[in-house]
């Protein structure tokens, strides 16, 4: 019998956890769990640590790692509890450790994934915002660590499923990607409305059920400006080979256009288990527990392309992908800082919905640094953009 492999989730309390720990409790003979990570719901934590008896259990907030020590030592479970972000980067790291799963949202998973990375796991990033923050210097940890990255952003996962398994083959066979995205809950409100929209209107969307940071990203479609700067470093693609599509129904989940005009795309429900499950796996499939299309019961596929029913103008932040990508290293940074802290700010009704593109852009024309060569300066500039954003928020909201 092969041993079983074993797996750190870094956000294990998340939306993308939780969906991590249905797959893993499907195949207990084929994954066990080494330790599991959040920020401060210990009693989420908790429930995870009876059900799947992880080795470590990590808070990065120390007042609440602290009340998870005390009652763990009301169970049987031998589960040492560990506090503050260093420990995500050590049991991401860990030598017994094969799989890692990220999936804090936003910048701090950045240095656990290098960790991950350096140390040769197979890395799961579903944390897009780590990758478009870290950059080269994130494949560059990949490759010296002889790490293996694979894709959970259902568009990566797709892509990935519709190349070639080849790498060597993708440069000269791609013509270009074709990343979907479902246009979120205000794909056709008049732009004019916009500026009344609230955060619960932001995070009801439409085909999927995500954390509220991603929900109101997808909403703006910043999500979309994040994961094209995904694919340009998933993938080794120049940026004007990656298109965005708008398709509402979330059944494609995204493309590849080969150099002879034919075109692969992986079709499926809307449910994270479906990628989750295939980087677990990969390159074997497992049982994710997401349903099979019903094909009969299927609506009609609709597409429509950016530049018609005034999405330019509904999703300005859309562009800026391609603008960072095109600018100097460590905008990408910069735009994501921006974003993080423009969107917690309006989460808390400090701004206004549109006025998030509003800080992304002022902060994106203020800043100066640097090529950035480390992981201490992507923080340097992470940090400034995140002051320099706070600073127009304030404005705004004054
Ligand atoms: P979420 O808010 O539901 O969960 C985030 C997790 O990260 C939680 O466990 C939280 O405790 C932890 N966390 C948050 N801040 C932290 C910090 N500073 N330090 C340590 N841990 C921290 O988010 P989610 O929707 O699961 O998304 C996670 C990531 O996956 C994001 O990058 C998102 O863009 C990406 N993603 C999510 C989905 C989805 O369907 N939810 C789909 C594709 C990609
Ligand atoms: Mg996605």
């Amino acid at each position: 019998m092969k041993p079983r492999m074993q797996v750190t989730i870094l956000g294990s309390t998340g939306s993308i956890g939780v969906s991590t720990l249905d797959v893993l409790a499907r195949h207990p003979e084929r994954f066990e769990v080494f330790a599991l990570t959040a920020a401060s719901r210990d009693e989420v934590l908790l429930a995870q640590c009876i059900q799947f008896r992880p080795r470590y259990a990590v808070l990065t907030d120390t007042t609440a790692a602290r009340r998870l020590q005390e009652r763990l030592k009301s169970t049987d479970l031998e589960t040492e509890v560990l506090a503050g972000p260093r420990a995500l980067e050590e049991v991401a790291s860990d030598p017994a450790v094969d799989v890692v799963m990220a999936a804090i949202v936003g910048a701090a998973g950045l240095a656990p994934c290098l960790a991950a990375a350096r140390s040769g796991k197979r890395l799961l990033l579903a944390n897009k915002e780590a990758l478009v923050v870290g950059g080269e210097v994130f494949l560059d940890a990949v490759r010296t660590g002889g790490a293996r990255l694979l894709p959970i952003d259902s568009e990566h996962s797709a892509i990935f499923q519709s190349l070639p398994d080849d790498e060597q083959l993708w440069p000269q066979s791609v013509d270009r990607i074709i990343l979907t995205a479902s246009g979120g809950p205000f794909r056709t409100w008049p732009v004019e409305q916009l500026s009344g929209v609230t955060p619960e209107q932001a995070c009801a969307h439409p085909n999927w059920s995500m954390g509220r940071k991603i929900s109101v990203d997808s909403a703006t479609m910043m999500n979309k400006a994040l994961e094209v700067i995904e694919a340009r470093y998933l993938f080794g693609l120049a940026p004007r080979q990656i298109e965005v599509l708008i398709h509402p129904q979330s059944i494609i989940h995204s493309m590849v256009q080969y150099r002879d005009h034919s075109v692969v795309a992986q079709l499926g429900t809307p449910d994270m288990r479906g990628p989750i499950a295939y980087g677990l796996s990969w390159p074997e499939r497992i049982a994710s527990g997401s349903a099979a299309l019903d094909w009969r019961r299927l609506p009609a596929m609709t597409f429509e392309a950016l530049d018609e029913h005034d999405h330019e103008r509904r999703f300005p932040g859309l562009a800026l992908a391609w603008q960072v990508l095109e600018g100097p290293p460590g905008q990408c940074a910069v735009l994501n800082a921006a974003n993080e802290v423009a969107v917690a700010a309006f989460l808390d009704r400090r701004i206004r919905f549109d006025q998030i593109h509003a800080v992304n852009l002022a902060v994106l024309e203020s800043m100066r640094f640097a090529q950035p060569r480390s992981l201490e300066d992507l923080l340097a500039i992470d940090t400034e953009a995140r002051a320099e954003a706070q600073a127009r928020v304030q404005e705004l909201g004054a």
